[in-house]
C-alpha cells in the first residue's frame, strides 16, 4: 500500500487520539468535548478554526501556497450512537449508554491525521476546509452546517466522504458513480378505535385488528406496487397498543421506515403507505392520524468525482483493490445533503471481516484502527491533486 510515509509514521499518534475520541461518545448535537478536541488539535497544527455552524459543528480553514481561489471540503462525521458498549478494552466508553458504534471516531481521527500533514506540508494551492459534522445519526447535522452557511461562508467547489465498511476486505475501497445511499424517510400512524371489555369486542372497535392487517398490507407495497427492478423497503418497526389482558385498548400505534434511491420511487412509497394507511383505517371503522417526516436524501456520487476519487484511492491501495460499484447500501447517510448541493463523492473504506459479527451499530463493534494511514492518505493525496500547486 502506498500510503504516505510520513502520515504512515504517525500511526500511534492518529491511534492514541482516536482511542481517546472512543473514550468519549457523545451523542447528535452534544458533541462537546469531541467539537473542543478537534478544535484543539486544529489550532495546534496551525489551522485556523470556525466553530458553531450545525450547533457543535467544527470547520477547519487551510490555505495552501499559492494565489489559487480554488477551494475543497472534507468531511467527517463527529457524533456517536445512544446505546452501551459491550467491549472491555482499555479504549471502551466511558459514558455508559454511549457508544462509537459507527467509527465516527476513526473518520475524524483520519481527517485530522491529513489535516496536520497538511498543514506541515502545504504541497497545494487553493483552500481545504476540513469539515467536522455533528448529529450524522438520523439528526441531520449535514443539513444543519449547510442551513447555517456552510456553503456560502466557505466557497468550496466540491465535498468529499468516505465510511469505514467492515464485511469489505482491509485495503479494498469500494466506489459508486451514482446511487451509494438510500434515502430513509420516516411514518408515524396512530389507529384509534373504541377500547372496552375484550369479551364485549362488538361493543367498540379494536384498533388491534386493523393494526395487524395493516402491518400486512404494507408489506404488499413493495412487492405489488414498487417494480421489481426498483429498490425499496418499508419496515414497520414500531407497533404498540394495550396494557392488559382483558382490555381492548383504545389506539394502536405504529410506524416504520421506507428506504429508496430514486425520486419516483420515493414519491410512490409515500403516497401508497398514506393510501394503505388511510384505506385499512377505514375498512375497520378506525380514525387515522398519519404522519410522515422526510428523512435524508438518497447518497448519489457524482460520477466525475467519483472518477477521480477512484484514481486517488488506485494510488494508495492499488487498482486491482478498487471495488467499483459495489452494492449500494439500503442505509443512510446525511452526507446526503452536501452531495445534493456540491460535486463530490462518498467513497467505503474496507474495515475486514466483522469480528463477531460486530458490523456498524453492533455493541461489540470497534473502528479498525489499521485504515488510518489509508485514510489520512486518501484524504491528503486527494488534496494535492484537487488542488495542484
Ligand atoms: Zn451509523
Ligand atoms: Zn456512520
Amino acid at each position: 500500500m502506498a500510503v504516505i510515509n510520513s502520515i504512515a509514521d504517525r500511526q500511534e499518534e492518529m491511534r492514541g487520539w482516536r482511542h481517546l475520541m472512543h473514550q468519549h461518545p457523545e451523542i447528535s448535537y452534544e458533541e462537546v468535548w469531541t467539537s473542543n478536541f478537534i478544535a484543539e488539535k486544529l489550532t495546534s497544527f496551525g489551522i485556523e478554526v470556525r466553530r458553531g455552524m450545525g450547533k457543535t459543528g467544527v470547520v477547519g480553514v487551510l490555505r495552501g501556497n499559492g494565489r489559487s481561489d480554488a477551494a475543497i471540503g472534507l468531511r467527517a462525521d463527529m457524533d456517536a450512537l445512544p446505546m452501551q458498549e459491550m467491549n472491555t478494552f482499555a479504549h471502551k466508553s466511558e459514558t455508559p449508554g454511549r457508544m462509537h458504534a459507527c467509527g465516527h471516531d476513526g473518520h475524524c481521527t483520519m481527517l485530522l491525521g491529513a489535516a496536520q500533514y497538511l498543514a506541515e506540508t502545504r504541497n497545494f494551492d487553493g483552500t481545504v476546509y476540513f469539515v467536522f459534522q455533528p448529529a450524522e445519526e438520523g439528526g441531520c447535522g449535514g443539513e444543519a452546517m449547510i442551513k447555517d452557511g456552510l456553503f456560502d461562508k466557505f466557497q468550496m467547489r466540491s465535498i468529499w466522504g468516505m465510511h469505514n465498511w467492515p464485511g469489505m476486505d482491509v485495503g479494498k475501497v469500494g466506489v459508486h458513480d451514482g446511487a451509494c445511499m438510500a434515502a430513509a424517510d420516516m411514518f408515524e400512524i396512530q389507529l384509534t378505535g373504541i377500547g372496552g371489555h375484550a369479551a364485549m369486542p362488538d361493543m367498540g372497535i379494536d384498533p388491534i385488528p386493523c393494526g395487524a392487517a395493516l402491518v400486512q398490507s404494507l408489506q404488499t407495497i413493495v412487492s405489488r406496487r414498487v417494480p421489481p427492478l426498483q429498490p425499496a423497503v418499508v419496515s414497520v418497526t414500531i407497533f404498540e397498543a394495550g396494557s392488559a389482558l382483558n382490555v381492548i385498548p383504545d389506539t394502536v400505534r405504529l410506524g416504520g421506515t421506507a428506504r429508496s434511491f430514486s425520486p419516483e420511487i420515493r414519491s410512490l412509497l409515500q403516497t401508497a403507505i398514506q393510501d394503505v394507511a388511510e384505506s385499512t383505517a377505514k375498512a375497520y371503522g378506525c380514525k387515522i392520524a398519519f404522519e410522515w417526516e422526510p428523512g435524508y436524501p438518497p447518497t448519489i456520487n457524482h460520477a466525475e468525482s467519483a472518477a477521480r476519487a477512484t484514481a486517488i484511492a488506485s494510488h494508495i491501495v492499488g487498482a486491482d483493490n478498487i471495488i467499483a460499484n459495489p452494492e449500494p447500501s439500503m442505509g443512510a447517510e446525511d452526507f446526503a445533503f452536501m452531495l445534493a448541493e456540491k460535486p463530490g463523492a462518498y467513497i467505503w473504506l474496507g474495515a475486514g471481516p466483522a469480528k463477531e459479527g460486530a458490523m456498524l451499530h453492533n455493541a461489540n463493534y470497534d473502528f479498525n484502527d489499521e485504515l488510518l494511514a489509508t485514510g489520512a492518505s486518501y484524504w491528503a493525496q486527494l488534496v494535492e491533486s484537487e488542488l495542484p500547486k
